[in-house]
């Protein structure tokens, strides 16, 4: 009752590789295509999103 499954273990270390990564700078980062235009900026940018942390940032184009 009280066993727990080992197959968390690896997933947890897994993500935790990956945040590893991301703390380093090396986000894995790809185009969020939802939003290409900030009203703030007032012009076209770019919306990076990192697939692992899902950390955003903006690119001016
Ligand atoms: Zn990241």
């Amino acid at each position: 009752m009280a066993d727990i499954l080992p197959f968390r273990r690896p997933r947890a270390s897994d993500r935790h590789r990956g945040n590893t990564l991301c703390r380093h700078g090396h986000h894995k980062w790809s185009i969020d295509k939802e939003r290409v235009f900030d009203t703030r900026q007032g012009c076209l940018v770019t919306r990076l999103r990192c697939t692992r942390c899902g950390k955003t940032k903006i690119r001016l184009l």
